[in-house]
C-alpha cells in the first residue's frame, strides 16, 4: 500500500504527467459544460468532433506533420499494425524488407510474412540485439513495397541514431516506444504507427502517420476497420474510436507544448538518460549490455551480478516506491522505462538507490 504516488518504471501503460491527471480529474465528471464525462460521450457529438479534432490539430503541430499526411487514431494496438501494414502497403510487388532490432520488430516480420514475400534486411540477433545495424548492413531490395524498421526497441533498450534511406521505397516505423520522445522528420518517413500507452495516451488507442500516396492500395479482403482509406475518409470514425485516450491524448499534446514542446522535452529525457547510464558506468556491480551510440533514452536496461541480485533490487527498489523495474521475462535483469512522464526527480531516486544498494551488498 502506498499513501503516495509512485515513481513507476514500467514499460507500458506507463506513468502519465500528473498536471495531465489532475486536469482529467477536474473534468472527469462534467466536461467543458457538457454535463457529462468524456467517456460517456457520443463519438458522433460536436463537442466529442472538437476534441479530436484538437488533438489531430495539436499532433500535427507537436511533430510538424506536413499537410500531405494523413493522421489516424485506431485501435488494436501496435500490434494490429503488424498485419495492417501490409495487408495496405504489401500490395505492388508484393514484398516487403524488415529489419529485425528486437522482439517487435520480429514479431512484424512474422505476421508480414503471411500476406507476402519478406526479406530480412538486417538482423541485429546474433548480437542479442545489444545493437542497431550501421547503414553499410542493411541488404535492402530495390523493388520492395516499403521497408519496416522499430525506431526505439523496448525490451532491449536500443535506439535508431539515424534514419536509413530507403531511396524511393517507404519507410515504415514502429515508434510505439520512442514516439513523441523527439523531434522526428516525418517527411522521410512513409508511415509511422504506435500504441499510444508508453508516451501519449492510457491504452486502447494506436497512433498512425501515413502519406497521402500510401492510402487506398489495399487488398480487397482487408477488414474494413483497419482499411486506412476507409478510416482516413472517415476521420477516425468509421466506428466507435478510443474517445477517451484520444482525449486524454490532447491533454498530454498540451501538456508537451506547456513545456517548449519536443526539442525542450528531447533535452530533458537526454538528461535523464545520462543520470541513469552514468550511474550504471560508474558502478562495479551494475552493468548495460548495449552499444554506447545505440542506447535508448527511454528504456535503460542493466544487470547486477547474479539473478538473485536483480531479485533483491527489484524487490527493495519497490519497497522505496521505484515500482516495475524487473527486466522483461524475455532477458531477465532490470529495466528502467523513463519516458516524457516520469519526473527528472523519479530518475534521481533511483540513482540514489543503485548508488546504496552496491554499497550496502557489495
Ligand atoms: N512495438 C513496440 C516497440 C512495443 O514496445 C510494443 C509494446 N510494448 C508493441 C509494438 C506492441 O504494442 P501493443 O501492445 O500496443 O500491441
Amino acid at each position: 500500500m502506498f499513501e503516495k504516488r509512485v515513481y513507476n518504471f514500467s514499460a507500458g501503460p506507463s506513468m502519465l504527467p500528473e498536471s495531465v491527471l489532475l486536469i482529467a480529474q477536474k473534468e472527469l465528471l462534467n466536461y467543458n459544460g457538457s454535463g457529462m464525462s468524456v467517456m460517456e460521450m457520443s463519438h458522433r457529438s460536436k463537442v466529442y468532433d472538437e476534441i479530436i479534432n484538437k488533438t489531430e490539430e495539436l499532433m500535427r503541430k507537436v511533430l510538424n506533420i506536413p499537410q500531405n499526411y494523413k493522421v489516424l487514431f485506431l485501435q488494436g494496438g501496435a500490434s494490429l499494425q503488424f498485419a495492417s501494414v501490409p495487408i495496405n502497403l504489401m500490395t505492388k510487388n508484393n514484398k516487403a524488407d524488415y529489419i529485425i532490432t528486437g522482439q517487435f520488430s520480429q514479431k512484424a516480420y512474422k505476421e508480414a510474412k503471411k500476406y507476402g514475400s519478406v526479406n530480412i534486411a538486417a538482423s541485429t540477433e546474433a548480437d542479442n540485439f545489444s545493437r542497431i545495424p550501421d547503414a553499410s548492413e542493411l541488404r535492402l531490395s530495390e523493388d520492395a513495397d516499403y521497408v519496416h524498421l522499430c525506431t526505439n526497441n523496448t525490451i532491449f533498450g536500443t535506439k535508431w541514431s539515424y534514419v536509413p534511406d530507403t531511396g524511393n521505397v517507404p519507410l515504415v516505423a514502429d515508434m510505439s516506444s520512442s514516439i513523441l520522445s523527439e523531434e522526428i522528420d516525418v517527411s522521410k518517413y512513409g508511415l509511422i504507427y504506435a500504441g499510444a500507452q508508453k508516451n501519449m495516451a492510457p491504452a486502447g488507442l494506436t497512433v498512425v502517420i501515413i502519406r497521402e500516396d500510401l492510402i487506398g492500395n489495399a487488398r480487397d479482403y482487408v477488414p474494413t476497420v483497419i482499411d486506412y482509406a476507409v478510416q482516413a475518409k472517415n476521420n477516425s470514425m468509421y466506428n466507435t474510436p478510443s474517445t477517451y485516450a484520444i482525449y486524454m491524448c490532447k491533454l498530454v499534446l498540451e501538456w508537451i507544448l506547456s513545456l517548449g514542446g519536443l526539442k525542450e522535452l528531447n533535452r530533458i529525457n537526454r538528461e535523464k538518460a545520462a543520470l541513469l547510464y552514468n550511474c550504471i558506468d560508474d558502478s562495479k556491480m551494475f552493468s548495460n549490455p548495449v552499444k554506447r551510440s545505440d542506447r535508448s533514452i527511454m528504456n535503460v536496461t542493466f544487470k547486477s551480478v547474479s539473478d538473485e541480485t536483480d531479485a533483491l533490487f527489484v524487490k527493495l527498489a519497490a519497497s522505496e516506491g521505484l515500482l516495475t523495474l524487473k527486466g522483461h521475462r524475455s532477458v531477465g535483469g532490470m529495466r528502467a522505462s523513463i519516458y516524457n512522464a516520469m519526473p527528472t526527480e523519479g530518475v534521481e531516486s533511483l540513482v540514489r538507490f543503485i548508488r546504496d544498494f552496491e554499497k550496502n551488498n557489495s
